[in-house]
């Protein structure tokens, strides 16, 4: 590549962070750094109506959990400084008045009614109901007006607007990274307005004269967008900077899990995934939705379930460090089509991660948890829990619940294994059995084995028909980590304990 990789993450701080925002800013960084370039968070808050208390910070916050953060920004500084566009308004009302004078914009004075009432005319005689190359001389403006009147009108402080000047009949083209060439007609479009009543630009006009004066390269953005992209071809035309027009990718949605539409925070609430990525309360209603942080993901499973929902590496790799993305990373290889949400894949991938995280990381996650529980084992056993159970959950959170009987005492015992299980002569044999074990010298996985099976024997009983009762009274569980494993971890002491004391209190299934 050429010049220097420059690109942007530009959200508007209007709610929480979409989770395909989220993966948009994702593909961003991935992109900027795999070509040694310059990641920007630029916050686009032109529309000061949309202004949402708090969801600048949640950007900046959500970024930061992800380890995507940027390398300009609001927050970050840098040469380009500001990066919020309420900061830079002073800048934009050159390009409105350069586009002015070169014959590609103009004043227009028309009031809500008036516009109002051209929409109904134009909608009445089946003609699509734009301000454009069509309608725009029968409307208020600089072009239908003479020069005296729309200076009289200036000069009289009538409100007004700036609208692009857009060609009637012209193909605009320009080559997409993931979509190829997208051909439009300018009569397709319309005279968007470039610069409000009040004098502040619209997103159009902000959005690119700040790329360009960022030196952007790459657009990444969301499919959302692609339908604005031939009138920002246009104004970097217009405003003479095709030359150094970045070059634009658009990519797709993701979608709801069943493949229809786009993803919504309805589907999540339906399904019981987070389509934020932090959670979020509404400022106004109070309401909460629920974010990946908060329902114990890790934000490396989030960034590689992201990274996959719309991106498909050459082979069939599916686990990729944040590095690894970057290196393998490459727009070429983003799909065309919308990529559909699957839950059952985001928790595998958090299941995967957190086999590779350290008993110290997670126990650090869950400690709050335990301490709450009013548990307080010592660290190394912790750590040995963690390692024993942690194959089985796909959150940290769970843990605790899976492994509560290495904390307490079981306080109750699975109904379904004690109805099926626990016949008759079953509490004698596990008081036995409680016995046999106390005599276990080295109390290792083996050698409990080893006495647990010459138990079964001596009593002609097969291992199996015992093995669950064990489990139950020492757990209350039905299932878990392996036995002998799991009851050296226990200690001796507990573990005849425990025994003894199911074979008093369970009772019996038939
Ligand atoms: N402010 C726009 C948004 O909220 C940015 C679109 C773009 O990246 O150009 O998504």
């Amino acid at each position: 590549m050429d010049n220097k990789v420059r690109v942007r993450f530009a959200p508007s701080p209007t709610g929480p962070l979409h989770i395909g925002g989220v993966r948009t800013a994702l593909y961003n960084y991935l992109f900027a750094h795999k070509h040694g370039g310059d990641f920007i968070l630029r916050i686009e808050d032109t529309d000061q109506k949309r202004f949402v208390e708090g969801a600048e910070d949640y950007i900046n916050e959500a970024l930061a959990w992800l380890g995507i953060s940027p390398d300009e920004g609001v927050r970050e500084g840098g040469a380009f400084a500001p990066y919020k566009q309420s900061e830079r308004m002073s800048m934009y009302k050159q390009y409105a008045d350069q586009l002015i004078e070169s014959g590609h914009a103009y004043y227009a004075f028309d009031t809500p009614e008036e516009l109002d009432e051209m929409r109904q005319k134009l909608e009445a005689a089946r003609m699509s109901a734009k301000y454009d190359a069509t309608s725009r001389m029968s409307m208020k403006n600089s072009l239908s007006l003479s020069a005296d009147e729309v200076q009289r009108r200036i000069d009289n402080g009538d409100p007004y607007v700036v609208r692009i000047k857009l060609p009637r009949q012209e193909e605009v083209r320009f080559h997409d990274e993931v979509r190829g060439w997208v051909v439009v007609h300018t009569n397709q479009m319309d005279d968007k307005v470039l610069l409000k009543q009040d004098g502040l630009p619209t997103y159009h006009l902000a959005n690119v004269v700040d790329d360009h004066i960022m030196e952007i390269s790459h657009v990444i953005r969301g499919e959302e967008w692609l339908p604005s992209a031939p009138l920002h071809v246009l104004l970097y035309r217009y405003l003479g900077w095709e030359d150094t027009m970045p070059k634009f990718a658009h990519l797709s949605l993701l979608l709801k899990p069943n493949g229809k539409g786009k993803l919504s925070k309805r589907d999540g609430d339906a399904g019981g995934f987070p389509v934020f990525p932090l959670e979020w309360k509404d400022p106004k209603t109070g309401d909460i939705s629920s974010g990946y942080r908060e329902s114990g993901y890790l934000p490396e499973a989030v960034n590689n379930m992201l990274a996959l929902l719309g991106w498909h590496p050459s082979d069939n790799q599916e686990l990729f460090a944040l590095e690894e993305l970057v290196q393998a990373f490459s727009l070429e290889k983003v799909s065309k089509s919308g990529a559909k949400f699957d839950v059952d894949k985001a928790r595998w991938f958090n299941h995967k991660y957190l086999q590779e995280r350290s008993s110290e990381d997670i126990a650090s996650l869950i400690a709050s948890d335990i301490e709450s529980r009013g548990w307080n084992p010592e660290a190394t056993y912790l750590h040995q829990v963690i390692d024993m159970v942690k194959e089985k959950v796909n959150f940290a959170k769970d843990i605790p619940n899976v492994a509560n009987f290495f904390f307490e005492e079981p306080k109750s015992y699975d109904e379904k294994v004690v109805r099926k299980k626990w016949k008759n002569d079953v509490p004698g044999l596990i008081s036995e059995l409680g016995d046999a074990l106390a005599q276990v010298e080295d109390f290792n996985a083996s050698s409990i084995q080893s006495a647990f099976e010459a138990f079964a024997a001596s009593k002609e009983k097969s291992t199996g028909s015992i093995m669950q009762p064990m489990r139950l009274a020492v757990s209350g569980q039905a299932g878990g980590p392996p036995i002998f494993e799991m009851l050296e971890l226990l200690g001796k002491d507990t573990v005849v304990r425990r025994l003894k004391t199911a074979s008093e209190v369970i009772p019996s299934g038939e």
